[in-house]
């Protein structure tokens, strides 16, 4: 499979053979939502994820996702509780809890402050809509206009309401720091307005002395705007259609994803599709015809990665889930090759990518049984998995940073490779000639920097046919 798979770990998946079930069918991304706890909380599971790693001999990514300014439910006296049509419920700080039968908890009073009677209010991430019936100082009265459930800390979102909030909330900014001293391999943030969000996140990244790839999740209307540079400055990006079909018109979310996709795409830049890919699945053991079509469609869209969020957080089938969507994705992967096995032309100018490019022609031409790339920022392995060429491509470097990264592109086995012997060309062989997957006679397509005399190092140069 050449498409990866993102799951997000929750109750149902923090134990040690369950994130074994999910490494072997194909998962190298863990999501650790930090709405739902702090590095503190997530210490244990960070632990046991390294723990499989090192015991499976596979390189895991670690995704910090920052809360971001989201509003949510507080903390419900009774978790879930059922909501009806027609109920009259109260909305208001968690104090006044006892005095309601049903209360929803909101411990944002400026936010209450704001709201006048007809207002809508949706909560459960849209899922459950109500007008505003009643206004008092303690609390609001809403009307409920659908059957439903109500948890606690579910997105709350008041759509005639503007506010302008920043990305990057303090909670977040004590969270990345915390979760870059505990180890975590790359960070998402929520709720991303423009580029100068990412550039602060990696300000607060470099001041801690580090480099870990940065996630714009696009949700929020106002990002589209200024897309392509959001794009630019960022190292992946995500299709965060939860809060996304929330902040633009519902009928407009499936072009919004394509347009998104295609370009990052022309980028190079790995992008993931995420939230209700396999929602059913949360209480049942198969997807619907509609969640089967919509996998497939974000991989012939372009996507790199497909995200799992509740189904395998808190869902009864997480193992079912990835097995589903891996299999529903290499489905797709097989209509891509049929339809045309020939790289596609990178939507990007310049030496480097016609080099990958070229790449991609040869491995076709010769047959060869893998693309293997040498390089230190990723860039040559993000390039080669935007042609998505049918072969498998290994990227190695030596930058662990950089291996971790490259677990996000479309169809790259990341390896971390050791710095010797010291010419990249040399290296890049040696690797082939030890590693099982090739046997004699394979031919490979390798790229790397092959550095003039005098010089160290040197951005990718070469592209070899070698036969093991
Ligand atoms: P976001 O808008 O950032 O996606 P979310 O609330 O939708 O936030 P998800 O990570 O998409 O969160 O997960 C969906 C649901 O799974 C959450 O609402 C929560 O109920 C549950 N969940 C996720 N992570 C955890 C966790 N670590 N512990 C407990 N429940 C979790
Ligand atoms: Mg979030
Ligand atoms: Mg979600």
């Amino acid at each position: 499979m050449h498409t990866k798979i993102i799951v997000t770990i929750g109750p149902s998946t923090r134990d040690k053979h369950i994130l074994i079930g999910l490494i072997q069918r194909g998962v190298r991304i863990f999501r650790l939502n930090f709405s739902h706890g702090s590095a503190d909380d997530f210490k244990e599971i960070f632990n046991r994820i390294r723990e499989v790693e090192k015991e499976t001999g596979t390189s895991l990514t670690i995704l910090q996702d920052l809360s971001g300014p989201k509003i949510r439910t507080g903390d419900l006296k009774e978790s879930p509780m059922t909501v009806n049509a027609g109920d009259e419920i109260y909305m208001g700080p968690s104090e006044f809890q006892d005095e309601h039968s049903q209360y929803i908890p909101f411990d944002h009073p400026n936010i209450l402050a704001d709201i006048d009677m007809g207002d809508i209010v949706r909560v459960s991430d849209g899922g459950l809509k109500f007008e505003v019936t009643g206004l008092s100082k303690k609390a609001v009265r809403l009307r409920a206009e659908d059957t439903g459930i109500i948890s606690s800390r579910k997105g709350v979102s008041f759509p005639g309401i503007k506010t302008s909030i920043s990305a990057l909330t303090d909670k977040d900014k004590i969270d990345l720091v915390e979760g870059l001293k505990l180890g975590i391999d790359a960070v998402a943030l929520s709720f991303v307005q423009d580029p100068e969000d990412i550039a602060e996140a990696k300000d607060i990244i470099e001041e801690q002395g580090k480099w870990i790839p940065v996630v714009a999740k696009l949700e929020r209307e106002i990002a589209l705007n200024r897309l392509e540079e959001i794009i630019d400055i960022s190292d992946a990006v995500m299709v965060a259609r939860g809060d996304l079909g929330l902040e633009c018109p519902l009928p407009s979310l499936p072009t919004l994803q394509k347009r998104i996709i295609s370009s990052c795409n022309d980028a190079a830049t790995p992008v993931i599709v995420a939230t209700q890919m396999l929602l059913s699945m949360v209480h049942n053991p198969m997807p619907t015809r509609a969640e089967t079509t919509d996998i497939a469609n974000a991989v012939l869209d372009g996507a790199d990665c497909l995200m799992l969020s509740e189904e395998t957080a808190i869902g009864q089938y997480p193992l079912e889930c990835v097995g589903y969507m891996g299999e529903i994705a290499e489905e797709a992967e097989k209509l891509f090759f049929e339809k045309g096995s020939s790289p596609v032309k990178p939507g990007r100018e310049g030496g480097e990518t016609f080099l990958a490019f070229a790449a991609c022609l040869m491995a076709q031409k010769v047959n060869a049984k893998a693309l293997v790339a040498h390089t230190d920022s990723g860039f040559t392995a993000r390039l080669i998995s935007s042609c998505r060429p049918i072969q498998p491509i290994y990227g190695l470097s030596p930058n662990v940073n950089m291996q971790k990264y490259m677990n996000f592109s479309w169809g790259v086995t990341s390896i971390n490779i050791p710095e010797e012997p010291q010419d990249h060309l040399l290296r890049t062989e040696k690797f082939v000639e030890n590693n099982p997957d090739f046997i004699s006679g394979d031919k490979l397509v390798i790229t790397a920097g092959h550095p003039k005399l005098g010089q160290e190092r040197s951005l990718t140069n070469l592209l070899k046919i070698y036969r093991k």
